[in-house]
């Protein structure tokens, strides 16, 4: 930290997204105490986990998980909020790191070879500025040191937002709205499909569906939160 830094930070001092307090010295975006108590789900490391259960007589997936439970007031919310309503980029890596970090041990995510975020439409892309879930992809590739592919699987047509809509019409809502341009790019690799949150799994179901009609591979599944049923 340089002088007008230091300046800077009195009478604009940082908090932590998580809990409000300030930040010290040394910390970033998230203190050190909410670090340490940020709802871990442990789900890489069990193959019949909740969210795998999402996907049961759905798609065949290789793994899912989720790194975080996502509740309402509680330390994950404010995070993935900054991230989707308030440009805050900086917490997207944050997140994918912490999300990475946690597969990398995993068994099951061993010979993952390729990180493809779900895609966001061109349009609400345009509006927000970035895909949010390519930003989580992208701190995620840091500590895991693999390739982020954004062009293959993409989004050819407009949804309506999903928040008021029950299971079934989600999944009428979103099937048959992706698209793999170059389906050889993802012929016998193990793809890692990464989003935000994880609720129904609908969409998650579209892209998986849309990748297994395309090409041959093997398609797993990792997002930074889960609502708790
Ligand atoms: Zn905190």
């Amino acid at each position: 930290m340089n002088a007008l830094q230091g300046l800077i930070g009195l009478f604009f001092p940082d908090v932590c997204l998580a809990c409000g307090s300030l930040l010290t010295r040394g910390e970033s975006s998230v203190c050190l105490s909410c670090n340490f108590l940020m709802p871990k789900t442990a789900y890489e490391t069990i193959p019949d986990n909740p969210v795998a259960r999402i996907f049961w007589g759905r798609v065949p997936l290789h793994a899912a998980s989720a790194c975080y439970f996502f509740a309402k007031k509680g330390r994950i919310q404010p995070l993935i909020h900054s991230l989707k309503y308030r440009s805050n980029k900086g917490i997207g890596l944050y997140l994918g790191q912490q999300l990475g970090t946690s597969l990398i041990e995993a068994p099951l995510y061993q010979d993952v070879q390729l990180i493809v975020p779900v895609p966001l439409h061109p349009k609400k892309k345009h509006i927000r500025g970035y895909n949010q879930a390519e930003v989580i992809a992208n701190g995620m590739a840091k500590v895991m040191k693999l390739p982020v592919v954004t062009d293959n699987l993409i989004r050819s047509v407009a949804t309506e937002t999903q928040t008021k809509k029950s299971r079934d019409e989600r999944w009428q809502n979103v099937k048959n709205i992706f698209t793999v341009t170059n389906p050889s790019q993802f012929t016998n690799s193990h793809v890692l499909l990464v989003d935000d949150v994880i609720t129904t799994g609908s969409t998650i179901e579209a892209c998986v569906t849309t990748l297994l009609e395309a090409t041959h591979l093997k398609v797993s599944v990792a997002t930074v939160a889960c609502a708790t049923v």
